[in-house]
């Protein structure tokens, strides 16, 4: 259940509530946030109100479940996220959010910047923490990374998303985020969503290849009850019977998604297929459902990668599927950002 109050509620209702609640409903954790438009008090059931505040209760919404403040129960309209120079989640406008899997060195990323920047693009997606299945991989560049990070933000003026992967990162990532990526394999790590409810900046959150639709809805909720809202969810392939291809696109994950949630969509072709051969046809797939992100990893030297080589993009072959994107976005009324 959500229920908004007035927001003229003061800090000493609102605490004396929250006090009143524990003793009433000592099993239900409850949430309580001053929204745009009100009060916001949600909670996984029905409460007793005390009758004090009757007067002030504005609204209950019956969005009984465990995502709630994420459903299209409580909100129709998706979120909409403003960044330096576009916004996600309009409608209109696909990001198409490219780069590296890692930051290796100076070089390589500045030459997948100076192709984002010269094909008009806006987010450029690099991971210096990297949580790596083998221990004995690249574990990425760390803080080095995030300083490459910075100067490339500066001279290209180019929004950066990178990954967080632990709350002792938290602090080098923000220096430059301009979007703060959950990886796959954080998504259920309960304290790092935690901390990450509590930044100002976007969060990308991916979806765990092992997790069910709902179980990533309730993640993003965790997200959402201290009044976060400027969060993307990503479609990055889940694990399946096959193992021809690294992961399946859950491209009916996207729909499910997309009718019950308010959240903007992306979808990672790259991971989930984990060769370049089929990231083109996926992303195609992907522009023409109408997503609002599309995420590929593209490497000036694939072959050399230090992390995913074998599905990252060439910047030519890059390049020729944005044009291709471009062609569908034109066709069902959309452009790339
Ligand atoms: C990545 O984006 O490079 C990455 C590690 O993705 P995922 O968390 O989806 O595996
Ligand atoms: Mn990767």
């Amino acid at each position: 259940m959500i229920y908004h109050f007035a927001s003229e509620l003061t800090d000493d209702e609102i605490s004396l509530l929250s006090l009143y609640l524990d003793e009433k409903h000592p099993c239900a954790p409850h949430f309580i946030f001053r929204g745009a438009e009100a009060v916001v008090l949600s909670c996984g059931m029905a409460l007793n109100i005390p009758d004090s505040l009757n007067d002030k209760l504005i609204a209950t919404y019956d969005t009984a479940g465990d995502y709630q403040l994420s459903s299209r129960h409580y909100k129709a309209s998706t979120v909409t996220i403003p960044l330096r120079g576009i916004t996600i989640g309009n409608g209109t406008d696909t990001a198409l959010i490219a780069g590296p899997c890692s930051v290796e060195d100076a070089t390589m990323i500045d030459s997948v910047a100076d192709t984002m920047h010269r094909e008009g693009l806006h987010i450029l997606r690099a991971g210096c923490y990297k949580p790596r299945t083998s221990i004995y991989s690249f574990q990425g560049l760390g803080s080095v990374g995030i300083d490459m990070l910075l100067d490339i933000r500066q001279r290209y003026n180019l929004l950066i998303c990178t990954e967080v992967c632990a709350i002792s990162q938290l602090d080098d990532v923000l220096r430059v985020a301009d979007i703060v990526q959950i990886g796959a394999k954080s998504m259920y790590d309960y304290d790092l969503l935690r901390a990450c409810s509590q930044i100002d900046r976007p969060v990308l959150l991916k979806r765990h290849y092992g997790s069910r639709l709902e179980e990533f809805a309730k993640m993003a909720e965790t997200l959402m009850v201290h009044g976060k809202e400027n969060i993307i969810l990503c479609e990055r392939g889940i694990r399946t019977h096959e193992t021809s291809t690294r992961f399946t696109l859950d491209l009916c994950g996207v729909e499910w998604l997309r009718r019950n949630l308010r959240l903007p969509i992306f979808a990672d072709p790259s991971h989930a297929m984990g060769e370049a051969y089929g990231v083109e046809g996926l992303a195609c797939a992907a522009m023409a459902q109408g997503v609002d992100g599309i995420m590929i990893e593209t490497h000036p030297e694939p072959h050399k990668a230090l992390s995913d080589s074998k599905q990252q993009l060439t910047l030519d072959q890059f390049r020729q599927l944005h044009g291709k994107l471009n062609t569908i976005a034109h066709a069902i009324g959309k452009q790339i950002v």
